[in-house]
């Protein structure tokens, strides 16, 4: 998804039925039917199968344009199409080479939604750049993406494949495979994090990518980290800039769009941040228990209330200067001011093995990857509360964890460590990870007692890591922001040493909390506002 504009009336909030009536509208106005099969097995109609059902009645109840049959997998038509898994849909297959294996359940309910969009429209809404990029393609792809239900990372990866099979249905195919309905599956291309994007059985992405990336990904047929735009790219003016769409970045933009300033928020990869892959918050005001990805979506729908977002779009480069200038992966914005709201990445531990099965059992987001470990043992290396957290989620959701820390005392909250206590999470205590070993993916990890030099090794399907965050400073970095003894970026009151730069939230280090990188993406919007009117950084005699 890329720009998606705000409304400027915060009073305007859309009712249910004005969803309803506005999606109504839009499937009246769509030349295509929109036909949808699927195939089940005799022997495997399960909640897959019932959850597709259910969510074809709710769209079916909002226009006639989409059909629905369903037959077993062992019908000429699955034979027609070569479809072997149950379930499997297929969208409008005389016309494109769309299928979901499973469900679109979760967050991959909106991927569906705009799915049936598109295929009714006939249109990918690509743009320019990625079209192309596809265009340059002259042999088949088939490609396979790997989702589950609870990462929300997924439906930004799996829209990409959407909008490449349609825009070019003579050469690329697309399966959308949900990890939870087809563990066999993930399992046989050891795909063990979500998403993970394979075409003609290359891994070409691990993780989502910016839509130009994919499709560069695509082409090559291998994973691309670099794209760079025309030069003649679009040209957006604008007061500030926010890179980052955290709750730093959000709450500032909220801000600065109240104090008159007109503002984009441009991210990555999901809206939300670090909160998007958290399981639940507990301490953020005005909510004793919210999932991650709830919050965020409040979050995201009170900003976009004020401001424009841009989301899916990376900022590599930025010009100090007045105006500066923005370089994104998909445009150019010039701006008075930059607020610098990055957060921060998380940790690696440097062992052998972590590297190399990233994605095939070495995980960083148990919210993603979680669904793929139901019964099956696994360790959290860490002692925080993201550990802690993390283990806790794994946890209720059914996966055997063992949680393993290097010191002898938890650095987490009381209220999380009395959590663990009340789960009964076994804890390997001065333990530390030396190894993770395996042939195509995580068969073991070699632990040491820090204590007494003792190894064993303990066989797993996993490994977790939430060994802590580093700050994402690369940007400031590059354009000679100065940076403390720790890593963090340097500020007074959230103004850089680079005049017109700014920042907030986790990248200034501090506390890292939801509620303070709020704060200070809010402080920082209003010192942006002050300076605006009256530059920091010219002298008297200048003005
Ligand atoms: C597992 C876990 C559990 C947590 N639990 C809690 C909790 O219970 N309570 C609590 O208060 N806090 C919790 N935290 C911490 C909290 O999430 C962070 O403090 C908070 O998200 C920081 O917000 P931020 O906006 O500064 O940065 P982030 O949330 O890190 O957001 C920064 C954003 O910037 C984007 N970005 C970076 N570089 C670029 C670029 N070049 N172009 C475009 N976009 C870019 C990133 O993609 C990211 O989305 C938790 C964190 C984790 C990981």
């Amino acid at each position: 998804m890329d720009d998606t504009r705000g409304m400027n009336d915060p009073q305007e909030t859309m009712s249910e039925a004005a969803f309803l009536a506005q999606l109504r509208a839009a499937f009246s106005q769509m030349p295509n039917d929109i036909p949808i099969y699927m195939f089940v097995s005799r022997e495997r109609d399960n909640i897959f199968a019932q959850t597709n059902r259910q969510i074809v009645r709710i769209f079916r109840e909002l226009t006639s344009k989409i059909t629905f049959r369903e037959y077993p997998l062992d019908h000429d038509l699955a034979r027609k199409w070569n479809v072997t898994h149950s379930p499997t849909l297929l969208i409008a297959p005389d016309r494109y080479a769309i299928r979901w294996l499973g469900a679109p359940m979760g967050e991959e309910g909106r991927t569906f939604l705009e799915t049936m969009m598109m295929v009714g429209m006939g249109k990918s809404h690509l743009n320019e750049e990625s079209k192309t990029v596809l265009n340059k393609i002259d042999s088949p792809r088939a490609v396979k993406i790997f989702v589950s239900p609870t990462c929300p990372y997924c439906p930004q990866q799996a829209l990409n494949g959407i909008q490449a099979a349609i825009e070019r249905p003579d050469l690329i195919s697309l399966e959308i495979v949900d990890i939870q309905a087809n563990p066999g599956l993930a399992d046989q291309y050891s795909a063990h994090s979500v998403p993970q994007t394979f075409a003609n059985e290359v891994l070409i992405g691990m993780g989502a990518q910016s839509q130009e990336l994919f499709c560069a990904s695509l082409k090559k047929l291998e994973p691309q980290s670099v794209f760079i735009p025309e030069v003649d790219a679009e040209l957006v003016e604008n007061d500030v800039v926010i890179v980052g769409g955290g709750p730093a970045g959000l709450t500032a933009g909220i801000y600065a769009v109240r104090s008159g300033l007109k503002t984009a928020i441009i991210e990555r990869d999901a809206l939300g941040g670090q909160v998007a892959t958290t399981p639940i918050v507990e301490n953020y005001t005005g909510f004793s228990q919210v999932g991650g990805k709830n919050l965020v979506d409040i979050m995201v729908s009170h900003a976009l209330q004020y401001t424009q977002i841009f989301q899916g779009e990376a900022v590599l480069d930025i010009t100090p200067g007045n105006p500066m200038a923005v370089q994104t992966s998909r445009r150019r914005f010039h701006t008075r001011a930059v607020l610098l709201a990055t957060g921060a990445t998380h940790k690696h531990l440097g062992v052998p093995g972590e590297t190399r099965f990233a994605g095939k059992g070495v995980s960083y987001c148990s919210t993603c990857d979680g669904p793929l470990f139901v019964g099956k043992k696994v360790i959290m290396v860490g002692g925080g509360n993201s550990a802690v957290t993390e283990a806790l989620h794994l946890h209720h959701m059914g996966v055997k964890v063992t949680l393993v820390h290097r010191r002898d005392a938890l650095r987490a909250q009381d209220v999380l460590v009395g959590h663990l206590k009340s789960a009964g999470i076994p804890i390997l205590w001065n333990t530390e990870v030396k190894e993770i070993q395996g042939k195509k993916s995580v068969e073991a990890v070699l632990l040491i007692n820090n204590q007494t030099g003792k190894t064993t090794t303990l066989p797993v399907k996993g490994v977790f890591l939430a060994i802590g965050y580093q700050p994402a400073v690369d940007l400031a970095q590059k354009i000679g922001v100065e940076l403390t003894a720790e890593g963090y970026i340097r500020h007074d009151r959230h103004r850089t040493n680079v005049p017109g730069v700014y920042s907030a939230g986790d990248v200034e280090g501090g506390y890292k909390q939801i509620v303070t990188a709020s704060g200070q993406g809010a402080e920082s919007a209003m010192a942006i506002f002050e300076d605006l009117i009256n530059p920091y950084w010219q002298t008297r005699k200048e003005l």
